[in-house]
């Protein structure tokens, strides 16, 4: 049975899991193949952001409009998808350490788990079972329902709640940028921002981030936080 007093959602690329290879080439094939273009995109800064918000950034930088932008879009969204699980086999994802144990830790004491990524839903799994951490989730908000990661949140609640049936408050989202703090607190949920992507634990806690960490290496420090919700 699970245990519905915790929910605990994840962010995938900083704070579970280092390295976008294959993911970045996505992007760069796709927009070379539907939009003619060959700038360098390395320059954009994707931390937090959804896999339609950064296309769309990358269009309009190369000087399309919005009529151009939209041609395509869905399009090239699902040739990224493709691209991806065709390639995945390159990509260089590894999972940042601790987080292995961890997941493992909150399963065996029945917390929900849940995903909010930017990443489209398809890339998301791939990129996780490449590293084995896929099996630990079964939904979430994905960058394939929307552009904007708030309206990701709310996804991951509604089905937290109409197929886990979950009626508890207690609900943390796990990230590594400002963005998944915001997104968080547009649901009113508690953050646990971790240092292990583009951004230090000051500018985590700037933004309004509830607990701050180096790291889930500390498998202790993260039950610490969660500790008066979850059950020994
Ligand atoms: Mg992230």
């Amino acid at each position: 049975m699970v245990n519905n007093r915790i929910l605990i959602l994840f962010d995938i690329d900083g704070t579970l899991v280092l390295g976008a290879r294959c993911h970045y080439q996505a992007f760069v094939e796709a927009v070379k193949k539907f939009y003619g273009m060959e700038d360098d995109i390395s320059g954009i800064n994707y931390a937090g952001k959804t896999d339609p918000q950064i296309l769309g950034e990358v269009l309009a930088l190369g000087g399309l409009n919005d009529d151009e932008i939209k041609q395509n879009f869905q399009v090239c969204l699902d040739f990224m998808a493709d691209y991806y699980l065709k390639n995945v086999h390159y990509e260089n994802v590894r999972s940042l350490e601790g987080v292995n144990d961890l997941l493992k830790e909150l399963q065996r004491r029945e917390v929900l788990l849940g995903l909010v990524t930017g990443n489209l839903e398809s890339i998301a799994y791939a990129k996780l079972g490449k590293v084995d951490l896929d099996g630990y989730f079964s939904f979430g908000g994905f960058g394939s329902d929307h552009s904007n990661r708030s309206f990701l949140v709310k996804k991951a609640l509604k089905q937290a709640k109409n197929q886990f049936g979950y009626k508890g408050k207690h609900i943390f989202v796990i990230g590594d940028t400002p963005r998944d703090v915001k997104a968080a607190k547009d649901s009113n949920l508690q953050t646990i921002g971790v240092a292990t992507g583009r951004y230090s634990k000051e500018e985590l806690e700037n933004c309004g981030a509830d607990y701050v960490l180096d790291d889930l290496k500390n498998i202790d420090e993260v039950l610490k936080i969660l500790s008066i919700y979850i059950k020994q």
